[in-house]
C-alpha cells in the first residue's frame, strides 16, 4: 500500500487565473518575488542593487519597483531558526562586507559526528562533506529580518502576511499573482473583518517559495519543467537555552533510526550551538521511509534521552520548537528548466539543497542573485520576461555557478541511502572518494508517496515529561503558531483511507493534525484533520496529501519565539497600499 494511490482532492487548475481585477484596483510591480526567506530577499537586495546603477529603469518600474509578499507574519517567521551557514552566498551578494558586519553568531571551530547505538556513542571521521570549516552559525530567522532591512534600504517593498495562492496568467505567460482572501468563516463564508485578495501585476515573478512551493509546483506541471521526482525530508527542530556553552557542532547517525535495507529510513541528527547559552537541536529524517509508526517529533524526544545529547540539554529549557521539509532529491530532481514564460524558480522551491551538508541557504542565496539579474534584464527596455530566450540566462548561470557543480559531485549520495543504511554507506564512500565519478550512472529516487508502507513497527518512543521530552500539542504552542481555529481547512487529503495509511499520517504530522477517531474500527477509516495545529511544514503533500496555502499570517511564528518582535512596520502593504503604476505592465516595451 502506498500513499500516492489515494491522491489528495486537489485540481492543479486551482493555481492558476486570468488577471480579473480592474486597473484601478489592482497592483502593479516591477520584479514581483513570492516568499520572503533567504532566496526571495537575496533576489529583492540583488535587484535592488542593480537599480541603484540604472536609475532610469527604477524610474520606469513605478511606484513598486521591487516587491515581495510573503505569509508568514513578517520576513524571518517561517524559517526555522539555528544553522551553519555557507558564507558563500553573502559574500557574493555584499562583496567587500567583512563577516563582522554579517549578522552571523560565531565560527564553527570544532565539530564531531558519532555513531550512536542505544546507550553508547561512537567518535566516527567526519565525512568531507559534512565539515564546516570556515561555516558560520547563524538564526536562520535573525539573518532573514538583517536581510529584509538590507533590501528595504535598497527601496524593495515587502508585504508581510500576504500569501500569493494562485498564479495570473495570460496568454500563456505568469503575469503575477493573485494574493488570498482573509477573513474567511470555516464553511469559507465571509466574516465580518473580510478583506479579498488581489491582483498583483508584474514584468518578472520570481517564485522564492521554499521547500514545496505550492505555486512553484504548479509551474513546473504547467510548463513542463520537471526533472526526475523529487523526495523530501522533514526536519524537528528545537531550541535550548542550556547552562554550559556548547562549543563543537555535533552530527549523529544510527539510533533512534533503523539500519535495514527494509526499513529506508535515512537521516541523522544534528546540534548546534548559537551563541553561548543557545542550542539548536533537530532530526531529519526521509519521507520514504516504510514504517507507518515513524514520528520525526518523538524521534528527537528520543534522540534527547541519550546520555551523549542529554548531557548537553541537562538543566537546561525549551524555548522554541518547529518543523520543515527540506528537498532531498538534489541534482536529478532539479528542474528540466528553471525559468518560465513571465518568471523563475530560485532557492528550496528548485531543489537547491545538498543533503549530506545540510546546507540550502548560501545556493538559495545565490540562484537569487542569479535570477535577479536576469530580471532586471528582462524588465529593461526592449524586452520582455516572455520573449522566448530571455531568461535562459538565469539557467545558464545556473550551469556555470558553483551550486550545479558541488550538486553534481554529490548527485548519488541521496539516492544511495535508498538501499539502506549500509549499502548506502558503502556507495557513498565509494562517490566520495572518487569525486562522484563512481557509480557513473546517475542513481534515481523514488517519490516518497510511491514508497510502500509497510504494518507499522513497535516503537517505543518516551512518555512527554513537559521537561526533556515533550508531546505535540505543547510543540506546535512552543512554535508561536497563530492560525485561527475558525478558518477554512488548508489541508487537503481523501477523507476516506485505509488505516495503514492513516496511521503513517498520524504519526508523521509533528503538530498533530490527524487522528483517527475511536469509532473507526474497520480497515478503511475516517481521518479528522485540525488543520489549526498546522505549522505549514509540508510533509503531507510529499506523503499523499496537499498542503494548500493558508491565510496570509496564519501559521508559526519562529521569529517571536527567540524573543524577536514583528516590527510595525511590516504592516500588511496590502491595506490601503499603493496602487497603479500604469496600467499596462503586462505589456511588452
Ligand atoms: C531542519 C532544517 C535544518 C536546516 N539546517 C540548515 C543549515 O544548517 N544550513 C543551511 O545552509 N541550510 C539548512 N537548512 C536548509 C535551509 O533552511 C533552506 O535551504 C533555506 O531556508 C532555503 O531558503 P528559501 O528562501 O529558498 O526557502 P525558505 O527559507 O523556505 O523561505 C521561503 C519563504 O517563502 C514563503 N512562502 C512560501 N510560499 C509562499 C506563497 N505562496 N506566498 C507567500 N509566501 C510564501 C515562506 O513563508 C518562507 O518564508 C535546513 C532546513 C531544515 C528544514
Ligand atoms: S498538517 Fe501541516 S504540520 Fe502536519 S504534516 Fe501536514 S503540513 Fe506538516
Amino acid at each position: 500500500m502506498k500513499p500516492a494511490d489515494f491522491p489528495p482532492p486537489f485540481d492543479l487548475d486551482e493555481l492558476f487565473t486570468e488577471p480579473t481585477d480592474p486597473p484601478d484596483e489592482r497592483i502593479d510591480v516591477g520584479i514581483l518575488i513570492v516568499g520572503g526567506g533567504p532566496a526571495g530577499l537575496a533576489a529583492a537586495i540583488r535587484a535592488g542593487q542593480l537599480l541603484q546603477e540604472r536609475p532610469e529603469l527604477a524610474e520606469r518600474l513605478g511606484e513598486v519597483p521591487i516587491c515581495v509578499v510573503e505569509k508568514g507574519k513578517a520576513p524571518g517567521s517561517h524559517v526555522l531558526s539555528g544553522a551553519v551557514v555557507n558564507p558563500r552566498g553573502m559574500q557574493l551578494l555584499f562583496p567587500g562586507m567583512p563577516a563582522a558586519e554579517m549578522p552571523f553568531a560565531g565560527l564553527v571551530e570544532h565539530e564531531a559526528v558519532y555513531f550512536l547505538t542505544h546507550k553508547r556513542s561512537l567518535r566516527i571521521p567526519m565525512p568531507p562533506q559534512m565539515r564546516n570549516d570556515r561555516n558560520y552559525f547563524v538564526s536562520l530567522s535573525r539573518l532573514s529580518r538583517w536581510l529584509a532591512e538590507r533590501a528595504e534600504e535598497l527601496g524593495a517593498t515587502i508585504v508581510p502576511e500576504t500569501a500569493a495562492v494562485k498564479l495570473l496568467v495570460s496568454g500563456g505567460r505568469v503575469v503575477g499573482v493573485r494574493t488570498g482572501d482573509r477573513g474567511r468563516g470555516r464553511a469559507g463564508e465571509t466574516l465580518p473583518k473580510f478583506e479579498p485578495g488581489s491582483d498583483i501585476r508584474a514584468r518578472v515573478t520570481i517564485l522564492a517559495e521554499g521547500t514545496l512551493g505550492h505555486l512553484t509546483r504548479g509551474a513546473i506541471e504547467q510548463f513542463d519543467l520537471g526533472g526526475s521526482p523529487q523526495v523530501y525530508a522533514l526536519g524537528v527542530k528545537e531550541v535550548w537555552e542550556v547552562e554550559k556553552p556548547l562549543v563543537p557542532i555535533i552530527h549523529t547517525i544510527g539510533w533512534p533510526l533503523r539500519m535495514g535495507r527494509r526499513d529506508r529510513e535515512f537521516g541523522g541528527s544534528f546540534i548546534y550551538p548559537m551563541g553561548d547559552n543557545l542550542v539548536s537541536l533537530g532530526m531529519v529524517v526521509g519521507l520514504d521511509h516504510a514504517d507507518p509508526a515513524l514520528s520525526v517529533h518523538d524521534l528527537l524526544q528520543q534522540l534527547k534521552t541519550h546520555p551523549r545529547v542529554y548531557q548537553i540539554l541537562k538543566g537546561g529549557k525549551r524555548i522554541a520548537w518547529g518543523a520543515k521539509t527540506i528537498p532531498e532529491g538534489g541534482f536529478q530532481a532539479l528542474p528540466r528548466r528553471l525559468n518560465f514564460p513571465g518568471g523563475m524558480i530560485v532557492g528550496d522551491a528548485a531543489g537547491f539543497v545538498n543533503v549530506p551538508a545540510l546546507k540550502g541557504i548560501h545556493y538559495a542565496m545565490e540562484s537569487a542573485r542569479l535570477a535577479a539579474e536576469a530580471a532586471v534584464e528582462a524588465a529593461g527596455p526592449g524586452a520582455t520576461s516572455w520573449t522566448p530566450g530571455q531568461l535562459e540566462s538565469y539557467d545558464e548561470a545556473i550551469r556555470d555557478s558553483f551550486i550545479w557543480k558541488d550538486l553534481r559531485r554529490e548527485r548519488n549520495l541521496r539516492p544511495a541511502f535508498q538501499h539502506g543504511f549500509f549499502m548506502g554507506s558503502a556507495l557513498a564512500g565509494l562517490s566520495t572518494v572518487t569525486l562522484g565519478h563512481i557509480p557513473p550512472r546517475d542513481l534515481r529516487v523514488e517519490p516518497d508517496a510511491e514508497a510502500e508502507l509497510h504494518s507499522p513497527g513497535r516503537r517505543s518512543y518516551p512518555r512527554p515529561d513537559g521537561t526533556l521530552t515533550f508531546d505535540k500539542l505543547s510543540s506546535v504552542f512552543a512554535s508561536g503558531n497563530r492560525t485561527r481555529d475558525d478558518a477554512p481547512s488548508h489541508i487537503r487529503i481523501r477523507q476516506h483511507v485505509p488505516r495503514r495509511l492513516a496511521e503513517a499520517w498520524v504519526h508523521m504530522c509533528p503538530a498533530q493534525v490527524y487522528a483517527i477517531p475511536e469509532a473507526e474500527q474497520g480497515d478503511l477509516v475516517r481521518v479528522e484533520v485540525t488543520a489549526s495545529n498546522c505549522v505549514q511544514c509540508g510533509a503531507i503533500t510529499a506523503k499523499g496529501g496537499r498542503l494548500t496555502l493558508p491565510e496570509g499570517g496564519d501559521g508559526p511564528e519562529y521569529t517571536v519565539m527567540l524573543g524577536l518582535e514583528v516590527e510595525a512596520e511590516y504592516r500588511p502593504y496590502l491595506d490601503g497600499g499603493p496602487s497603479g503604476m500604469d496600467d499596462d505592465a503586462g505589456a511588452e516595451r
